[in-house]
């Protein structure tokens, strides 16, 4: 088994998963999420805005089956839009339809969303569908198909290594995007499992979206893609306000602000709360060295 496979398995794990709820933040967790509460993470988002740095803020959580808890997930998230107006911060909203109940029900979830992104509208606040595995794909577009008949406040994400990623694109070129790799484990019935196949489909997304005109999220921590964009971008005169660059919160944190200084816009992706455990495990999984941070922290006690 590699060790791609043991992190990915570890953050599928419900039994950690609640012991972590319990715990805190812990194993390193906390230099890569923005505290376990509203305030630390508003707190976050000021630091980041002082360099010029949007946000789009994350309410840790996903894979939910009580209804309980997709509610208070649901009341979780109306009180960051409206902590984003009170504090009047740079930011908008990434959300996991999983979080919010699709696999208790598709009309609960949908009626949960629906609550949070007229809210959202309500306030000019952006409100973005993360996009999870591919179980879960085919009825996050249908939500995101029917929620944009009556807003237009919404966007999604589209994962490079699924086969059928092109054919999204192409459906979805009207609308904001951000452009992803992908995270979880997928057959090679749906995705690419070669890092050279997923890296060539990534940039003929990222191209095909800024060519479309509108507004692209270049979601990665891959300078190679990064310095192929900066190039693409000059070639193709694409303006600047077209798209940005967004990394995770506490990953490369100098390129960050060095990507915000030379004048790109720029947007971290701010997770915070206590449902931390599997979000971490899946970056432990996409890069080993990130235990580094882990054997810091410990040591750093
Ligand atoms: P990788 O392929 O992990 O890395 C490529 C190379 O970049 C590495 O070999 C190394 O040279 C360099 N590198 C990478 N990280 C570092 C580092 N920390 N320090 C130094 N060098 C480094 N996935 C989803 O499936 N759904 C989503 O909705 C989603 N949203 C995301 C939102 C954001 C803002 C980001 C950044 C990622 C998101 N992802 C999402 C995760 C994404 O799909 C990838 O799994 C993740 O970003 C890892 O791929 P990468 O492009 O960063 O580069």
């Amino acid at each position: 088994m590699s060790l791609k496979d043991f992190f990915i398995g570890m953050s599928q794990n419900q039994f950690l998963n609640s012991a972590a709820k319990k715990y805190g933040l812990k194993l390193g967790a906390q230099s890569v999420v923005a505290g376990t509460n509203i305030q630390e993470m508003i707190q976050s988002v000021k630091e980041l805005n002082a360099q010029g740095i949007s946000a789009t803020i994350d309410n840790l959580g996903e894979f939910v089956y009580e209804e309980e808890e997709a509610l208070k997930a649901k009341n979780q998230i109306l009180e960051v839009i409206e902590a984003i107006k009170i504090n009047d911060i740079d930011a908008h909203i990434s959300l996991k339809p999983t979080q919010l109940g699709l696999d208790i029900d598709y009309e609960f979830c949908r009626k949960n969303l629906r609550e949070i992104v007229s809210k959202a509208y309500e306030y000019g606040i952006f409100i973005n569908f993360d996009m999870e595995d591919y179980g879960h794909l085919k009825p996050s577009f249908d939500l995101l198909d029917e929620l944009s008949k009556d807003y237009d406040n919404i966007g999604t994400v589209i994962q490079a290594y699924f086969y059928e990623s092109i054919k999204n694109i192409e459906k979805y070129k009207d609308y904001r995007l951000r452009i992803v790799k992908g995270a979880y484990k997928e057959p090679e019935t749906v995705a690419f499992q070669d890092k050279k196949d997923i890296d060539q489909n990534f940039l003929k997304l990222i191209e095909y979206h800024l060519l479309s005109g509108k507004f692209t999220s270049i979601a990665t921590h891959d300078h190679r893609i990064i310095n192929h964009v900066k190039q693409f971008v000059q070639e193709n005169n694409i303006p600047l306000d077209k798209f940005e660059f967004q990394m995770l919160y506490g990953f490369r944190k100098e390129m960050q602000i060095e990507l915000a200084k030379e004048g790109y816009n720029f947007c971290t992706y701010v997770p915070f709360g206590d449902d931390w455990y599997g979000y971490y495990m899946r970056r432990l999984a996409e890069r080993p060295q990130n235990m580094n941070l882990v054997v810091k922290q410990v040591f750093n006690k």
